[in-house]
């Protein structure tokens, strides 16, 4: 599981060193660019989430006990539809590959809105690159009148 597995010789990925995570709950390899990845946070709501849950509920129900009574209990269930929200941001947010910016999500929904983010990706990737450049070609004459004669 760790690493462990053979990898084909064709196998080339966009980014052959990734970080390695401890206990990722997903484990999978990029589509597009065939890098391995490693999403931390699972759909799912932990047990630990449903004890918050629950203790947030309790919290609020004596906290709300001299107006609502019993009533603030059922102030569970907005508070797990936040949770589960919540962790389904978390999860999204994680979906996209942080090297070619291929995202399964939107490519399940949409394809042409998953063709665009990659090609946004790569433009915001190239930015940086030539930015640096840019102010240097300004400094050196420039060619047209280099070669006018
Ligand atoms: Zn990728």
């Amino acid at each position: 599981m760790d690493g462990t597995f053979q990898r084909d010789k064709n196998w080339r990925p966009l980014e052959s060193r990734t970080y390695r995570f401890k206990k990722p709950a997903l484990h999978f390899f990029c589509p597009l660019c065939r890098t391995e990845r490693c999403i931390t946070t699972s759909h799912r709501l932990t047990a630990l989430n449903y004890v918050q849950i629950t203790l947030l509920t309790g919290f609020l129900t004596a906290v709300a006990f001299p107006l609502a009574g019993f009533k603030m209990l059922a102030a569970f269930f907005p508070i797990w539809l936040a949770f589960e929200g919540t962790r389904r941001i978390l999860f999204s947010r994680e979906v996209p590959c942080p090297h070619c910016g291929f995202d399964a999500s939107w490519y399940k929904r949409d394809v042409k809105v998953a063709r665009r983010r990659v090609a946004e990706f790569w433009e915001d990737k190239q930015k940086p690159q030539e930015g640096p450049e840019v102010p240097q070609m300004a400094q050196n004459e420039s060619f047209e009148e280099a070669s006018a004669p």
